[in-house]
Order: structure tokens, then sequence, then C-alpha cells
């Protein structure tokens, strides 16, 4: 929580994680099971971001949490398809919702950059039934050379914009 805020506020306050008192929305940290959360502000009550086992690493938090400020998963972008291929024939029936694309009633891109580094990719293996044959592959010439898909050590760059940009905090590099 502290990483996100600095990342994002510089010196300001815009986003804050604060000890919940009597906010009748809020989100609850548990050990859940596996690592997952609802997307955005639900309005209804209590909201868990399940830390669970194989899950407590700092990345995989901040994704988390980044989950419940309002964000899906990048590989779900609405424009996604001009950058990246997804085999679907590779990933179990039951994660294949996993690879569809988000509507626009549900989020834009915020005029942001695909991200390939975002904390919010999945890595090319991810649900991958035969784990020698990537799910996702960047489309030719679409990825930067030092891509790191699935990363889950710090926020890219652009996660810290978008963040900055559906939040109205001062953009760019604080
Ligand atoms: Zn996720």
């Amino acid at each position: 929580m502290r990483e996100l805020e600095h990342d994002v506020n510089g010196p300001g306050t815009c986003i804050q994680f604060v000890q919940r008192t009597t906010q009748a929305t809020y989100i609850e940290v548990t050990a859940g099971t596996g690592c997952h959360s609802i997307v955005g502000y639900n309005n209804h009550g209590k909201q868990e971001v399940s830390i669970g086992s194989g899950c407590e690493a700092k990345g995989i938090i901040m994704h988390e949490l980044i989950h419940s400020l309002g964000f899906w998963h990048e590989h779900n972008r609405v424009d996604r398809d001009s950058y990246i291929n997804i085999d679907l024939h590779n990933v179990q029936t039951s994660s294949q919702h996993d690879f569809t694309i988000t509507t626009t009633a549900k989020a834009t891109t915020l005029n942001t950059a695909y991200d390939f580094n975002s904390i919010m990719h999945y890595s090319p293996y991810t649900f991958a039934v035969d784990k020698l044959k990537p799910v996702i592959t960047p489309k030719p010439g679409k990825a930067p050379v030092n891509a790191r898909l699935g990363q889950r050590i710090n926020l890219s760059p652009t996660d810290v914009l978008k963040i900055q940009r559906l939040y109205g905090c001062h953009e760019g590099k604080l």
C-alpha cells in the first residue's frame, strides 16, 4: 500500500489506503483462497482482497490492490488484439473467461499505450495447459525489447499514469 501510494502520489496524497472505521464500503485484505480481488468500487459493503497461500509477495499484493482500485488485466484491454495473440486452445475451458476482452462500458484505455510491462499483464504461460507453449504471444514488432510480460516486481510507468489519470491525480513522473 505504501509503495503504491508513493509511486502514484510522490509527495502528494491523491490516493491513500486508510484503516477502516465506519466506511460502509471497504476492502478487507484476508488470507483467503488464492490471489484475487473484485474490480473497483461495488457499493455492497465489504470487498475481499484475498492474499492466500503463495500470494504473499509485494508485487502480487500490489496487483490485487490495483484491481480494487478499478483496473482489469492489461491483456483484457479493448485494443489488445492489435498487440497480442492468444491461444485459447491451450487454456482450460474454466479459465478461458480470464482472456475475454473487457467491454468499453467497463473500462477504457485511459488514452495510454498498450503496456507489456504492466503489473496487471499475465505472463505468456499463465493458465497454459501445455506449459511449453505460450498462451500469450506479442504480435511481431509490437513488444519492446525489454518486455517483461507478467512481471510482479513493480508498477510500470504506465501503471502509475493510469491510476493517476483515473483518480485525477497530478500526472507524470514525480
Ligand atoms: Zn489479477
